[in-house]
């Protein structure tokens, strides 16, 4: 059963999204991105409502935001469609699924879009060029991605950074690389300098299918971060903010608030969570990461620089380039049953709790 929601590739998990709406009787609109994938295969953001077009609740769930992040995402789509204990819309609500957000990160099993843009760091005010500020990324950017990816390159970029932490602390240090910088187009975790493909598509999106919803969550499924299987619920809204108290009232303490004092997550002011609402006036709008567990810290975030150093100055055909891709899944996508299970156990369970509750 759970072997069936899950894909090896993007145009498998793209094709098992089809036909499980097809299944469904749901109706799909697609949106091409302009670029290929690896076999030059098409890429599309597809989108699915499951309930009434009048819908005054909605639930949105969206997958591969972070491209490789993708497996997961759209895993529990397909378990929402196919499962026989998979929660419904009932009454005034319905579900939007929203397939492969960044469906080019997703077919080439990278975290970033075809710019090497970083969308979790792209909603932010490009028109006014209002970028937030990380200056010391200044300081680190030639140690995070340096030109080689050799043993020596990688020693001294390591010395670099410990020599960074030792003046400015380890958690400032972490942050500055994590929380996405605005100058450095082939480094890590660039936000980008226009609103991308994606961004721009998830806002048509949103503003076509949300038109006649009241209330709205969205829930944007991720991995890479916290124990492994565990979906942790994170947002940047604090407590005493209507966003944090909303999910607080739906699902208690799993509700973790990365914008609150003391939080070990970097939080981006570009994410998702933070810069993206539909363009609908009126509406009750609040969006929430569902983040799962996979790999140890430190082999992901090198995996992240290594595949970034790879489309940057590597090449993807070679014994280093394909190595460099298969940690780079692993990191994203541990393809091990208990963990599969586990990420759609979670997932269907956070699901139905907003389907009750955006009810109202
Ligand atoms: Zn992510």
């Amino acid at each position: 059963m759970i072997d069936e929601y899950y894909s090896a590739t993007y145009s498998d998990a793209r094709a098992r999204f089809l036909s499980a709406c097809l299944d469904a009787g749901v109706k799909v609109t697609s949106y091409p991105n302009p670029e290929k994938g690896p076999q030059g295969e098409a890429l599309f953001m597809d989108v699915a409502r499951i309930g009434p077009e009048t819908a005054r609740g909605v639930v949105v769930v969206t997958s591969a935001t972070h491209g490789a992040e993708g497996f997961a995402g759209s895993g529990i789509q397909v378990g929402l469609l196919r499962d026989a204990a998979a929660p419904r819309p009932g009454g005034d609500t319905a579900l939007l699924l929203v397939h492969a957000v960044n469906p080019y990160g997703f077919a080439w099993i990278r975290r970033v879009n075809e710019d090497n843009v970083d969308l979790n760091r792209n909603f932010v005010d490009h028109e006014n060029g209002l970028y937030p500020e990380n200056d010391l990324f200044e300081e680190l950017a030639a140690h995070t991605i340096p030109r080689n990816w050799d043993e020596a390159s990688l020693a001294a970029c390591a010395d670099a950074i410990a020599r960074a932490e030792d003046v400015h602390g380890e958690v400032a240090v972490r942050k500055a690389i994590g929380k996405g910088q605005y100058r450095h187009p082939d480094n890590v975790h660039y936000g980008g300098d226009k609103a991308t493909w994606s961004n721009r598509i998830l806002t048509e999106v949103c503003g076509t299918f949300l038109k006649a919803a009241e209330r709205a969550v969205l829930i944007d499924v991720h991995t890479g971060l916290g124990p492994y299987g565990y979906g942790e619920l994170m947002t940047p809204s604090k407590p005493g903010e209507a966003v944090y108290d909303l999910l607080f009232d739906w699902y208690g303490e799993q509700v973790h608030s990365t914008g609150a004092e003391g939080s070990a997550y970097s939080g981006s002011k570009g994410s998702i969570l933070n810069g993206f609402r539909p363009p609908l006036q009126g509406l009750d709008w609040a969006s929430v990461g569902l983040e799962y567990g996979t790999r140890e810290r430190a082999k992901v975030r090198l995996a992240v620089r290594a595949d970034t150093w790879l489309h940057a100055h590597g090449a993807l055909d070679s014994d280093l380039g394909r190595q460099i891709k298969r940690d780079l899944k692993d990191s994203f996508y541990p393809e091990e049953r208990a963990w599969m299970e586990k990420v759609w156990e979670r997932g269907k369970d956070v699901v139905g709790i907003a389907l009750k509750r955006i009810e109202g």
